[in-house]
């Protein structure tokens, strides 16, 4: 920042001493002109006075002898003097003998003069006249005549002498001095000006400036350039000890302090943008800085057109390692493979985390071409095993993989379509899937379906459907199984085996299965008192195994409706129930404990262990649909054998899917005890269930 001149604190010093040093120079040049002017006077008047002395003898001598000429020769050479203006010689009575030049006469038109003053032997009086209208001065020198150039005679005054001179001829004289005051008054106060202003700048005005620009820069500059600016230090050099010298020291401390807190809160800075941008667990960048590269990456590509991948990650059975092995395990495989991935990769590419045990890649230059490559080696340096507190611990990732600008333009879609790959990839468990539209449709859909789950409660857009089971032996009805429908108003019927999956992944299936029971036995109440004393089957998620709330609050449920316990079946699929066996059994044990039965469903597809089976407590084995649905010699054998097997364990077998007359009659051979399938009854609401219920049974009364 620099100040004008005219606005500089030297300038305005300058005024206000320029102006009181003009007012007391042109006091003191005054002064000296006055005592200039006296002093001309008097040292002419001390020249008429010498004047007078030289004149003297020689006029005493002219009057003495009556010489008139001589007199009037004496007059005309003094008055060729400069400074003489006139002279004249009287008698004692004053009679004028002789004059030259401007006197004053008796006739002259005086205004006024002053008393006479004494200079040598004679004096001087100053008269004002006017001559033809204009006002003069003129200064009269008298002096008297005195006889002494003979001895023998006694010296007396023998006449009078006038010399006169102008007050103009004075002024001529001090002109010159005049002008001499005046330009060295000038001359003083020029180089006064130079001084002041030169000393100002140096003393003031610049140590000021530096500091204002060092104040500046307090804003503007970076810590280093402020650490090696000693532009003040310099100053302090220069300058005494004086106030500005104090403010600008205080501010070098001030400025010091600002440096070193400056230098901290950059530091911590540091520190937080690197958290607040990085994993704290691998030290690979997290989201917010994984986007900010794609960012990055997007742009360059749209500029310089070219490609790049996307990859979301995730880690296979994660939560079983962590279940198995403990958490610290979990946080070592993650750092183990996350670094591994990190080190196949090119120096270009990103790997990120994206939370818990999802990560993310952006591979530059990577296409449909070059991503297999790329994966496999991924894969191959992932499924190396990972040694934990002498464990070996096998890790698998999945992938799925999105193009620039193929799969998207933007972040978020390039990395959604990234996601969705890695979630087709993730069921079909293959390691890396690319990303193509129908993923896409599936990913929405389900998004929507999530979304609108717990509405649908709400909304009375679930409804439950009942199949019929009948006894193989007698054909009358042993009970219903309760199988759920949701009529979604966009997407239309969603099948269950569709929603159930997501229901059970976004925690929603409490609320389903609650619904589910509490519709099921109040159904079961309404059918009772319609005179159908009927079992009711309920599918139970394998996930409510591990939840010890639900329980209780089933026997609640139970409690509430006038329904035996003892006619509710609670189907368990075989897979869930053989996750974890040791969990089954307690779980079981206790739902026994409410009085109902226990089913395991699609029996067949679990790869039971028949230790386990045989401690589980349950009372009835469904025969997996599939093994009906595709009927073989294989299939029959393993219907047989299942038959076989529950029978000796003392349970009932049910078999479903049933279609067919053929089907009907062969599950009947082998001794099952109840059929179920579309051969009897399709999945029906309640009210055509009941229609269906009386026909069958009039048919068979009937027989
Ligand atoms: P699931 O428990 O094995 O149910 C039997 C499925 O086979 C039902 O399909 C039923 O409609 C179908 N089915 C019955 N007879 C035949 C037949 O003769 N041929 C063929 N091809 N299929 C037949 P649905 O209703 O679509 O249910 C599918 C699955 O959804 C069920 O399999 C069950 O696992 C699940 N599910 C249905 N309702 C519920 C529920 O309320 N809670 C739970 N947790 N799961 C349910
Ligand atoms: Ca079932
Ligand atoms: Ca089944």
């Amino acid at each position: 920042m620099s100040i004008s001149l005219q606005k500089s604190i030297g300038f305005k010093l300058l005024r206000y001493v320029f102006g009181f040093y003009f007012i007391i120079a042109v006091l003191v040049t005054s002064v000296q002109l006055v005592l200039e002017y006296i002093n001309v006077k008097e040292s002419m008047f001390r020249e008429l006075s010498s004047l007078s002395e030289t004149l003297e003898d020689s006029l005493a001598k002219a009057i003495w002898s009556f010489d008139n000429e001589q007199i009037e020769a004496n007059l005309l050479g003094i008055s060729k003097i400069e400074i003489v203006a006139g002279a004249k010689v009287t008698n004692l009575k004053y009679k004028v003998y002789a004059a030259k030049g401007k006197i004053i006469t008796e006739s002259s038109n005086i205004v006024s003069s002053n008393d006479e003053i004494l200079v040598g032997k004679g004096s001087i009086k100053e008269y004002q006249y006017i001559d033809k209208k204009t006002t003069g001065t003129l200064f009269e020198y008298k002096f008297p005549i005195v006889n002494n150039y003979s001895n023998d005679i006694t010296p007396k005054i023998i006449g009078h002498g006038y010399i006169y001179t102008d007050h103009s001829s004075i002024i001529d004289r001090i002109e010159h001095g005049f002008i001499l005051i005046i330009i060295n008054s000038l001359i003083k106060t020029v180089a006064l000006w130079f001084i002041f202003l030169y000393f100002t700048k140096r003393i003031i005005a610049k140590p000021i400036a530096l500091l204002t620009s060092a104040v500046e820069e307090l804003n503007t500059k970076d810590i280093q350039s402020l650490k090696n600016n000693n532009d003040l230090d310099k100053i302090l050099l220069i300058n005494t000890n004086n106030e500005l010298n104090i403010l600008i020291n205080s501010f070098v401390k001030m400025r010091n302090a600002v440096i070193e807190r400056t230098s901290t809160i950059t530091e911590i800075n540091k520190e937080l943008k690197y958290l607040s941008l990085h994993d704290s667990l691998t030290g690979l960048p997290n989201r917010n800085l994984f986007y900010d590269r794609l960012n990055t990456t997007l742009r360059a590509a749209e500029r310089d057109n070219l490609k790049f991948a996307i990859v979301s990650i995730d880690f296979r059975k994660f939560k079983e390692i962590n279940d198995t092995y403990g958490h610290l395990a979990g946080d070592t495989v993650l750092r183990t493979i996350s670094k591994r991935i990190y080190d196949t990769l090119y120096s270009i590419d990103t790997i990120a985390r994206m939370g818990g045990d999802e990560f993310a890649l952006i591979l530059k230059g990577v296409d449909k071409s070059s991503i297999k490559i790329v994966g496999e080696k991924i894969l191959s340096s992932v499924y190396e095993p990972i040694l934990f507190e002498s464990q070996s611990i096998y890790a698998g990732v999945n992938m799925g993989v999105s193009f620039f600008p193929e799969n998207g333009r933007d972040p978020e879609l390039l990395y959604k379509h990234a996601d969705f790959a890695m979630y087709q990839a993730k069921r079909e468990d293959s390691g890396l899937f690319i990303y193509n539209s129908d993923v896409a449709y599936v990913m929405e859909r389900r998004d929507v379906i999530v979304r609108d789950l717990e509405k649908a409660i709400e909304k009375g857009q679930l409804q439950l459907f009942y199949q019929a089971q009948i006894n193989g032996s007698s054909n009358t009805i042993h009970g219903v199984e309760a199988l759920i429908r949701w009529l979604h108003p966009t997407l239309g019927y969603i099948p269950p085996d569709e929603f159930i999956v997501l229901a059970e992944r976004s925690n929603m299936i409490r609320m389903l299965t609650d619904w589910v029971v509490n519709r099921a036995l109040k159904d079961g109440v309404f059918l009772r008192s319609n005179n159908y004393d009927l079992n009711m089957s309920i599918n139970l998620s394998g996930r409510l195994i591990n939840d010890s709330k639900f329980i209780s609050e089933l026997s609640n449920t139970l409690n509430h409706y006038d329904f035996p316990s003892d006619k509710v079946t609670l189907e368990i699929t075989e897979t869930s129930a053989m996750k974890n066996p040791d969990k089954a059994i307690q779980v079981i044990s206790k739902l026994k404990e409410l009085g109902v039965k226990i089913s395991i469903d699609d029996f067949g597809t679990g790869y039971s262990s028949f230790s386990y089976l045989v401690r589980l407590p349950i009372d009835e084995l469904k025969i997996d649909k599939s093994f009906l649905l595709e009927f073989n010699q294989n299939s029959k054998t393993v219907i047989a054998s299942i038959i076989g097997l529950a029978h000796q364990l003392g349970l009932d077998v049910v078999a479903e899917g049933v279609e067919t007359e053929e089907m009907v009659n062969l599950v009947n051979d082998y001794d099952c005890d109840i059929v179920q399938g579309y051969h009897f009854c399709r999945p029906l609401p309640l009210k055509e269930l009941i229609i269906w219920l009386e026909t069958h049974n009039k048919k068979y009364a009937a027989i």
